[in-house]
């Protein structure tokens, strides 16, 4: 199905009040979600609300839990989630971050114990809007491991995302955002559900043998998925587990710690004001300069222009925006199940989405 971004929020964030959130911290949550729907990221948007729901009940998901400032250090900050929503307390932290760097110039923070954050490039998004660079990374735990390490095949660490943002004074960010494995497992969830294949490369069985199924992750016997880019993709998901996951005293997928069905995000960050560095005048002037000779780049056979990382997501959010967000029928139905167990009954279901 097709659905307007407008009437998908008031649905979701009705499923989130329902099951308990405030209204603004279920109107948060729901906007996150469908924005990275439009943005073309299915794969975290509104199909993570039945899990969502899921860890609400099981009571690992903490509605109404804020971030606290546990550590502070003046440029160095340590703020637990408290395994509230994630992008109600990852955009707490980083907002005290942002407000940290006006007299730091530089903010380092660990942002522990988040349930899952999301789509990362809304906390760099957020920063990039207050003219400042932000360089996030991120490790996934609370849940068995999916990822195999370069050479190896069995699982061993989740997604990991990294992600970079750089403002432009009169221009959208420059925003890299992206997991470390060779596609987010979401995208594979996506995949399973609408019976497709995953790019070649990205899975193995669970004899490490290539494959496009995207079943091994989900039905037994399980393969695993491989972080993109062999060794150096590989490298920079270590990264993210060790600095996202030990540096503020969180916890790594190592087998010591506990797992179950949760998903929490701990985040590194680290926010700059260019102002601080070289200063703005020559910082813009550079950024502006390096991304219109990247523009100018002859495109190769196959494809139409060369884009700096951030454009194909305002595409497809000005597209979804206009033509309405196309829903798979397994996504659609794991929603209407978890707004109907959160209470919610079809008729209102139906005066919610025909608002
Ligand atoms: P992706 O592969 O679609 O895109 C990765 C990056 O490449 C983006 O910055 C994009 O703008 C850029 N890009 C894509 N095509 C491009 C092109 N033609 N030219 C220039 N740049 C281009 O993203 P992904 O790896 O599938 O990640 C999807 C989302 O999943 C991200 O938002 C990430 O934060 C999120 N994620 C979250 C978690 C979590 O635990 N919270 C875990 C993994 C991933």
């Amino acid at each position: 199905m097709q659905i307007h971004a407008a009437p998908l929020t008031k649905l979701v964030s009705e499923i989130f009040v329902t099951a308990g959130a405030s209204p603004a911290d279920a109107q948060e949550v729901a906007s996150h979600l469908v924005e990275a729907n439009l943005k073309g990221h299915d794969s975290h948007g509104i199909g993570m609300t039945p899990a969502y729901i899921g860890n609400i009940k099981a009571d690992l998901l903490k509605v109404g839990a804020q971030a606290n400032l546990i550590k502070d250090s003046g440029a160095v900050m340590v703020i637990d989630g408290q395994f509230g929503f994630g992008q109600v307390v990852g955009r707490q932290a980083t907002d005290m971050a942002i407000e940290r760097v006006k007299t730091t110039g530089v903010v380092c923070a660990g942002v522990r114990n988040c349930h899952h954050l999301g789509r990362i490039g809304t906390y760099a998004e957020h920063c990039a809007a207050a003219g400042l660079v932000s360089i996030h990374f991120v490790n996934v735990v609370g849940h068995a491991p999916q990822v195999s390490p370069y050479g190896g095949r069995d699982r061993r660490m989740t997604t990991n995302p990294f992600t970079c943002a750089v403002p432009r004074h009169d221009a959208p960010p420059v925003v890299l955002d992206m997991a470390t494995s060779a596609v987010a497992l979401g995208k594979v969830r996506v995949a399973y559900n609408a019976g497709n294949e995953v790019p070649a490369g990205a899975l193995v069985d669970h004899e490490g043998t290539p494959t496009t199924n995207p079943a091994v992750m989900y039905e037994e016997p399980f393969g695993a998925l491989g972080p993109f880019g062999q060794h150096k993709g590989y490298g920079l998901a270590v990264m993210c587990e060790l600095l996202g996951g030990a540096l503020a005293g969180e916890w790594t997928a190592q087998p010591e710690n506990h797992r179950s069905h949760h998903i929490v995000n701990h985040m590194f960050m680290c926010v700059m004001d260019p102002e601080a560095f070289g200063g703005l005048d020559k910082f813009n002037h550079e950024v502006d300069a390096m991304v219109d000779y990247l523009h100018s780049t002859t495109p190769a056979k196959g494809f139409d222009k060369v884009r700096v990382p951030g454009e194909p997501e305002r595409e497809s959010k000005a597209l979804r925006e206009a033509e309405g967000i196309p829903i798979d029928d397994t996504t659609w139905t794991g929603l209407l199940k978890a707004a109907r167990s959160t209470g919610l009954n079809d008729e209102q279901i139906d005066a919610l989405i025909k608002a």
